[in-house]
């Protein structure tokens, strides 16, 4: 559109150029006077539709903006003055303006093969959750009001009965993350005094968590028994002096020590908490919540096992296999999370309302636990069988090939993908999925898979898959919805033709 000013400018050879595009194939090119004024600009019917839409301040910046670049360009000799048309600036101006206002947090495919993926945002969040978050965040609710007195509430109450029957625990609360809980735990139970951890487990989580670190953070003093391979039970009893206010373990997740070790088990190490009359506090990070053997898969330890063992705090969290929203839950005996709790720096790492819902409904469905690997993402992916995930990569095979072709061929594979997340990270999930190779052979392999990649990544629902052995790997497992993939496969045409 853009009548009225068009006669304008063009009339005063303001046809000039769109600065976002300008450096294609420029004919004649724009000079700086061929850029209308801002206010020229603001007055087009089409850019008066965008303020009528999202009002005059975003408008009015970006068209600040787009001009400012067509000046540079212009200036450079490197704006055709075509791209100077109303329309075009317009145009341009309407792009400007609906990117701004996309979020940079987007959904993607996570094809990479790990279920829990830190990067892509771990668990997803069951249906039920999603509704319960939807519906408590769009109006007041009882957070920390207590319906039956009418009086205030605690929002630990939301959630502590339910843990507490999911787990044996006595008492439980929850804050942002399991590094809060972990950081609150330590600060909570042994700030000024010594917390003993055996060297094999002063694990590094990833983004900056450093066991040795958050001690330090916690105010607390670490005192390192055994060696990274080996650690006994008298290590831990050498080690105990008045200024013990803790013995720790932690649950080495993101790695496994294995050969020539030993490690004290919480079942053997609680007894002698007891008889020095010393907390125990372990850290799972992962935290199942239910026994994952009984669905082929690896063991791993749950809060109830540890609980059981005598552990008088268990922290772990809440995205990872437990498949809710991020949280930090610490569950316990009534004296030791009744000190957490009270800790003043609780105040400070306390859940928000909207994962705490979340989390709740998450919780509830572990009431039904034959409908979990229905009900809870997270479980869902985990227990796809490897042969329905090769009949998904046969029948996407063909499409995924035209998409591809000529410059790639496409076959059909076995993977190993993992559960992520640092948990059991040794182990491996049989899976299956799409191999993409390059035709040209070895040579400029790794410039054409890197191109896919990119490629794959600009998709409207970026694809994320993983190079490996001169291909690009589809773990089929993140895939739940093919249409996600195929929806999008002319596009991926478009971008490697
Ligand atoms: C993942 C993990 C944490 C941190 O949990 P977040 O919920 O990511 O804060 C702490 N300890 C262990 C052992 C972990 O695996």
């Amino acid at each position: 559109m853009a009548r009225p000013d068009e006669s304008v400018v063009h009339g005063s050879k303001a046809q000039a150029h769109q600065p976002d595009a300008p450096r294609s194939a420029p004919d004649t090119p724009a000079t700086p006077k061929d850029l209308p004024a801002v206010d020229r600009l603001l007055r087009q019917p089409d850019v008066a539709a965008l303020i009528a839409e999202h009002g005059h301040t975003l408008v009015a910046r970006e068209s600040r903006a787009l001009l400012d670049e067509a000046r540079a360009l212009a200036l450079a000799g490197t704006l055709a003055l075509s791209a100077v048309a109303p329309d075009a600036l317009a145009g341009q101006l309407a792009q400007r303006v609906n990117a701004r206002l996309a979020p940079r947090l987007c959904t993607v495919l996570n094809l990479t093969g790990t279920v829990i993926h830190t990067n892509l945002g771990r668990a997803l969040l069951p249906e039920a959750a999603l509704a319960h978050v939807q519906a408590m965040m769009a109006g007041p609710n009882n957070l920390e009001y207590d319906l039956g007195s009418g009086g205030r509430g605690d929002r630990d109450s939301i959630i502590e009965g339910l843990l507490c029957e999911l787990t044996g625990a006595e008492a439980a609360t929850v804050v942002n993350n399991n590094a809060a809980a972990v950081l609150l735990t330590l600060a909570a139970l042994a700030h000024g005094r010594e917390v003993i951890v055996s060297r094999g487990e002063l694990v590094e989580i990833g983004g900056a968590f450093r066991m040795p670190d958050v001690m330090e953070s916690a105010g607390a003093k670490l005192v390192e028994v055994g060696t990274t391979n080996r650690t006994h039970p008298h290590d831990y009893e050498r080690a105990i002096t008045e200024r013990t206010a803790l013995l720790m373990k932690v649950h080495t997740s993101n790695y496994a020590v294995q050969g020539f070790t030993s490690a004290v088990t919480e079942a053997e190490l609680a007894p002698i908490a007891a008889r020095h009359q010393l907390p125990l506090a372990t850290d799972l990070g992962s935290g199942s919540l239910i026994d994952l053997t009984a669905y082929g898969l690896p063991a791993e330890p749950t809060p109830q096992q540890m609980l059981a063992a005598g552990c008088g705090v268990v922290t772990f969290s809440g995205d990872k296999l437990l498949g809710g929203p991020q949280a930090g839950l610490i569950v316990g005996s009534k004296e030791l999370v009744g000190r957490i709790r009270k800790f003043p720096m609780k105040r400070a790492l306390r859940m928000s309302k909207l994962p705490l819902a979340a989390l709740e409904a998450t919780l509830r469905l572990y009431l039904r636990p034959e409908r979990l690997t229905q009900d809870v993402p997270t479980l869902r992916l985990l227990t796809r069988p490897a042969a329905d995930l090769r009949a998904l990569a046969e029948q996407l095979r063909p499409a995924v090939t035209q998409a591809v072709a000529p410059r790639f061929t496409v076959e059909v594979v076995d993977l190993l993908g993992q559960i992520g997340s640092g948990s059991l990270p040794v182990e491996r999930l049989p899976s299956a999925g799409l191999a993409i190779a390059p035709t040209g052979g070895k040579k400029g392999a790794g410039r054409a898979l890197d191109e896919l990649a990119a490629a794959l990544r600009a998709l409207p629902r970026p694809v994320i898959g993983r190079i490996a052995d001169d291909r690009l790997l589809l773990d089929l497992r993140g895939l739940e919805q093919p249409v996600q993939l195929t929806e999008q496969l002319s596009l991926l045409q478009a971008a490697l033709a």
